[in-house]
């Protein structure tokens, strides 16, 4: 308990009088309600008000008005008759905080432990992860307000889960690799947390930011949305009856026909080893891509099937005539299978053979597919 002397202003003590003192805190604050307790003043359990008024604090120099909660005993008859019990006093602080962040635009506590939240990461996990002190956070959320630097750096993740992905490889040293797997897990649940809607180029991008080199993983190119788009499309073009299963290995194949034929995959998707075959990393974000001609039907089964019709208005200039030539290859020979026996043949390739679900599928090994003819 705090117990606040009474008379804030600055006049003579000789001429507070207690009713008049008592008429200015009624007159200045609102009654919030009438709890028994303990009074601190009387020393007695009795009826004290909890009253709300607006007070003004000079914080970093700068004098700022807020909402300050107190006990009101009607009782006391010297000049003491308010107090503040320890979590008021904690939340009139908090409360002062706020006010001078919001004079000054700066992220308020609640909008600090709401951008965490919305990460599912603790307050350690997140100070870490923007390259802070293991207790910065915890601060900011309870006790100290922000410098502007570290107020720019929790808004530039605020709704821009790529951001805080960037955040993380910059500061991955800062996690043992287990924790860094489980906060990069968080972050891409944010990604796909936006909707199908939302699910753009930019979180699908989101899905290959471990893959930004040229490497055996993607064939030796980076991820090309537009391309994928195009090969998508062309794809259902010439092949009808087109669904999801069938087109992930025929993208697969045209990847690694690619990669055979030139030394680059066309599209910089990478691949992994899944029971059904070649299966790209991010695929559920491709389905949603914006400029694809997909539908969702129920087949007999009830099952939920993607059918993937050719998008009006494609844009297949991004194709070059090389990557045409391969996607035609790629067409003429799967055209007619069904997607049991694209998947069948496909577990005979020795990219299927060699490798282990959940692996990602190597160029080096892919591009030993089987002959076409
Ligand atoms: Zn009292």
């Amino acid at each position: 308990m705090r117990i606040i002397s009474l008379c804030k202003g600055t006049h003579d003590i000789s001429v507070c009088v207690n009713d008049k003192e008592r008429r200015y805190i009624m007159e200045n604050s609102t009654l919030i309600r009438k709890i028994h307790m303990d009074c601190p003043l009387c020393d007695k359990t009795h009826e004290v008000e909890e009253r709300k008024r607006l007070a003004t604090i000079t914080l970093k120099g700068d004098k700022v008005s807020y909402e300050e909660r107190f006990y009101f005993c009607a009782k006391a008859d010297d000049t003491e008759n308010e107090f503040e019990s320890g979590s008021m006093s904690n939340s009139n602080l908090l409360n002062a905080r706020n006010a001078y962040r919001v004079k000054h635009g700066l992220l308020t506590s609640d909008e600090i432990v709401a951008i965490r939240d919305s990460y599912g990461l603790s307050q350690v996990d997140l100070a870490r992860l923007l390259g802070w002190g293991e207790a910065t956070i915890s601060r900011y959320e309870s006790k100290a307000i922000q410098d502007e630097a570290y107020d720019t750096m929790l808004r530039l993740i605020k709704d821009n889960p790529l951001q805080a992905l960037e955040f993380l490889k910059k500061n991955n040293n800062k996690f043992p690799s287990a924790k860094r797997f489980e906060v990069r897990a968080k972050i891409v649940e944010k990604l796909d947390s936006y909707g199908k809607e939302y699910l753009t180029r930019q979180a699908f991008e989101g899905e290959y930011a471990n893959f930004e080199e040229p490497s055996d993983s993607n064939g030796f190119v980076l991820l090309n949305i537009d391309k994928i788009e195009a090969a998508i499309s062309y794809i259902a073009e010439n092949v009808a009856n087109l669904f999801k299963v069938k087109l992930m290995k025929m993208l697969w194949y045209a990847d690694a026909l690619s990669y055979k034929v030139n030394g680059y995959a066309i599209t910089g998707l990478v691949y992994r080893h899944n029971e059904m075959g070649a299966l790209p990393i991010g695929h559920y974000s491709l389905m949603n891509l914006e400029n694809l001609n997909i539908h969702e039907e129920v087949s007999i089964n009830y099952d939920s099937m993607l059918h993937i019709y050719p998008s009006n208005d494609m844009d297949y200039s991004v194709l070059s005539d090389g990557d045409k030539n391969i996607l035609d290859a790629v067409i003429r020979k799967f055209k007619n299978y069904k997607a049991k026996e694209i998947v069948d043949y496909m577990h005979d390739e020795r990219a299927y053979r060699e490798t282990n679900p959940g692996d990602i599928i190597p160029f080096s090994i892919a591009k030993e597919i089987k002959d076409f003819n």
